[in-house]
């Protein structure tokens, strides 16, 4: 899965991304390469995210399970 507009940003608390319905585990492929686990959160509204750490990712690999 490959999207254009795919940014990594800090999460200010973590937890509560991953209690929220909209957050899933994802394998993330940055910019340089490297692979990261890390939560995806879906919730365009969440204002958890600290946009100012904001950087670009290759690509994105969701785990199966929601
Ligand atoms: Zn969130």
């Amino acid at each position: 899965m490959k999207d254009r507009q795919l940014k990594v940003v800090r999460l200010i608390e973590p937890e509560l991304c991953l209690e929220c319905r909209f957050a899933q585990m994802a394998d993330v492929e940055m910019a340089d390469g490297t692979h990261q686990r890390m939560i995806h959160c879906r919730r365009f509204d969440c204002d958890n995210w600290d946009y100012q750490s904001a950087t670009d990712a290759n690509g994105l690999d969701l785990d199966d399970a929601a």
